[in-house]
């Protein structure tokens, strides 16, 4: 098959043919969590979009072909911050979180990337990123500080397409009397004595949180490669500071050439905030919710798109799976053609790909053996329907609340509340066996029923 793919890319704000810089290999970096705090449902869409994506390039340019490269920041403010409050050591907590965070991604059903490396073991990339940067002039050292100086690179905001000026005025700019420009970021800072830090030229200190991605993607992926990837929110600074401290200190003119970044996901359509409390976390989800739906719910709109987490979604991904299980089977995928593939290799247009899995769908209750072997390839494609059948009846009924006899009896209650006419008592019993997970059918004088 061609390997045919387009990309919006943030960088150029246009649609572009992908071409990687190698032929026949492809590298991809995509930002990885701060394990301060428990994984909500805005940090699993980068997580199974970047997936998705992943393995249609393996399945575009081979398996072995692609390196997918996401890290994991173990040291920041923010962990420090959490630490004492929480009252647990940056160990306890970074490895908690961790742990947490990888059970997200199983539970996502996200391959694992290629490497995950931690930027509390490319310190020594850091120091020397940082010297290299203070050498040629791109950095300046202020009472153990040492600062990127935004004026030294040309091509600053050109990613979020925005000047000097108006960056500034978006402000999310940190403020500090050690800086020389509005705009500067820090490339390093010292520690307290009882803070985590490491011995530099500057004097005892950790990295600033931009520097990391720049160290972690050279090592793994060169001084440029083909994609990067990450949420909206990272554009500015986070994705213009990596640009700039790779550039200078690897004087090329690119550093990844597409940039991808998906879209908000808001809850009930308010943004989701601590102070609001309406923060769904991965974890919380997984004790009622199979992932297979969290995944489908997550690809339903494109992922340049702001996504809305709502009941309704939930609910009609869990009936859309439950559909598709009805023609599950264990099967080797088979090569899928273009014409299926098609909507991925348009900017990886996923709801778009799930309306053909439906027409697919449609095709395999005529009840061919091929057309339902093409139907369960194209789910796999995009990490849906890899868990048997079993597993997903499973859990379903480990989220049931009642068993058959109090169904049984219900059902009788109810049948003999309408003999009598008394609908309201029906309807309520009715309601009951609903909010406990199971729908009844009258049908043909008989009532039927099945769990939600
Ligand atoms: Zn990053």
């Amino acid at each position: 098959m061609t390997k045919d793919l387009n990309f919006f890319n943030t960088l150029t704000n246009k649609k572009e043919k992908f071409v990687p810089l190698n032929n026949n290999k492809v590298g991809m970096y995509v930002c990885g969590p701060t394990v301060y705090d428990f994984p909500h449902i805005g940090n699993a869409r980068p997580l199974v979009v970047f997936d998705v994506l992943f393995r249609f390039l393996q399945t575009l340019y081979g398996k072995d072909k692609v390196t997918y490269v996401r890290n994991i920041t173990d040291i920041d403010d923010k962990i420090i911050e959490s630490s004492k409050k929480n009252k647990k050591s940056i160990k306890e907590l970074t490895e908690n979180i961790t742990k947490s965070f990888h059970e997200d991604c199983r539970y996502l059903n996200c391959l694992n990337p290629t490497f995950e490396p931690k930027a509390t073991e490319h310190i020594k990339g850091m120091i020397n990123m940082v010297t290299n940067l203070i050498k040629n002039n791109h950095a300046y050292i202020n009472e153990k500080h040492v600062y990127f100086s935004v004026s030294s690179f040309k091509k600053y905001g050109k990613l979020s397409n925005k000047n000097s000026d108006q960056l500034v005025a978006g402000s999310r700019v940190e403020v500090s009397k050690y800086k020389k420009d509005p705009l500067d970021f820090v490339l390093w800072k010292p520690s307290d004595i009882n803070d985590p830090g490491w011995d530099s030229p500057w004097g005892r200190g950790r990295p600033g949180w931009h520097l990391e991605c720049s160290v972690m993607s050279e090592k793994f992926l060169g001084k440029q490669f083909d994609i990067h990837g990450g949420g909206l929110d990272l554009v500015f600074p986070h994705h213009e500071n990596e640009i700039a401290q790779s550039c200078c200190a690897n004087k090329t003119e690119n550093f990844a050439n597409y940039w991808l970044h998906n879209g908000f996901v808001t809850f009930d359509k308010e943004k989701m905030s601590k102070s609001v409390g309406n923060i769904v976390t991965i974890n919380k989800l997984r004790k009622n919710v199979n992932g297979q739906v969290v995944r489908l719910a997550l690809l339903s709109s494109h992922y340049k798109q702001p996504l809305d987490w709502n009941e309704k979604l939930i609910k009609e991904s869990q009936n859309t799976l439950d559909k598709w299980y009805s023609q599950f089977e264990k099967i080797n995928p088979e090569k899928l053609n273009e014409d299926i593939l098609q909507p991925l290799q348009e900017d990886l247009n996923t709801p778009e790909y799930i309306t053909k899995l439906h027409s697919l769908f449609e095709e395999t209750t005529k009840g061919s053996k091929t057309s339902k072997i093409k139907f369960l390839s194209a789910c796999r494609q995009i990490g849906l329907l890899e868990e048997d059948k079993q597993t997903w009846e499973n859990f379903k009924k480990s989220k049931i609340k009642v068993d058959e006899n109090f169904i049984n009896k219900k059902i009788k209650d109810r049948n003999d509340a309408r003999k009598k006419g008394n609908y309201k008592l029906a309807d309520a019993i009715r309601k009951e066996l609903e909010d406990n997970g199971v729908i009844i059918e009258d049908k043909q004088k008989q009532t039927q029923w099945k769990y939600k």
